[in-house]
């Protein structure tokens, strides 16, 4: 399996209609996983866990979205055997089955694109917001075997999330520190420099303005932990939809 980043944007997207979640939808089409571990910003807790539920309830983990979204059901099957396999896997870190987190936002607008059918199991792992950039990257490297055993491992958050600059209105002369971080970022994915995309906090004020809190870019570092050494990450759609958003989803394979 490859393995793959989705910049996921707003819970809008659910709904599709846009270049991203068609280049999503596209992506999903090319690629039959038997399951999916979806490693999301919004479950950004404390301690490593993933659901360990037959039927993960759909949640609503956001105020400010009304309409459809709102009670928007993504009826995915989950997978209690592979929730396992991945404790085992990540032993001797101590990972929680956690039967009471479904999926939230991060995961179903994304894969309501790409496996619209909700037909492929799906099991959401963590992010432990006590750690730190490496050991989420050095973590996620551990789950490596899933991709020979057909299942596929998504991140899904945004490279550039700032929410302070997303409820401003566009600035009248925008410094361009977006395009100048995206353009770094993606050089040094180009060139496999996962060592300055780990320490990002020391890429200076524009990573500071893009990446103001780690959840958002963590998944990031979980795929970059999962590339092989012979694969090239291929870009599937990139782009800013408003100040303070970055939406690059990237595959490897
Ligand atoms: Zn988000």
């Amino acid at each position: 399996m490859p393995v793959v980043f989705f910049g996921h944007g707003s819970p809008m997207n659910a709904l599709g209609g846009n270049r991203y979640t068609d280049a999503w939808r596209d992506f999903g089409a090319q690629v039959r996983p038997r399951a999916i571990l979806m490693i999301s910003a919004h479950w950004y807790a404390a301690g490593t866990r993933v659901t360990a539920s037959a039927r993960p309830r759909t949640n609503h983990d956001f105020v400010s979205f009304k309409g459809p979204v709102s009670s928007f059901d993504y009826p995915a099957p989950g997978d209690i055997a592979l929730a396992r396999r991945v404790q085992t896997l990540l032993a001797p870190t101590p990972v929680t089955l956690d039967d009471r987190w479904g999926y939230d936002h991060g995961a179903w607008n994304v894969l309501a694109n790409a496996y619209p059918k909700a037909d492929v199991p799906v099991v959401e792992l963590s992010l432990d917001r006590t750690q730190a950039p490496q050991f989420h990257y050095d973590l996620a490297a551990r789950l490596a075997p899933l991709r020979d055993e057909g299942v596929l491992i998504v991140g899904s958050g945004n490279v550039i999330h700032n929410i302070e600059i997303m409820r401003t209105p566009w600035p009248a002369e925008p410094d361009g520190w977006e395009g100048r971080f995206n353009d770094d970022l993606r050089a040094r994915l180009e060139r496999g420099d996962h060592a300055g995309l780990i320490a990002y906090e020391k890429l200076g004020p524009d990573a500071q303005l893009a990446i103001p809190t780690p959840d958002h870019y963590l998944p990031f570092l979980s795929v970059l932990g999962l590339q092989r050494s012979d694969e090239r990450p291929e870009i599937l759609i990139d782009g800013d939809r408003s100040g303070g958003l970055g939406m690059l989803s990237v595959a490897m394979r």
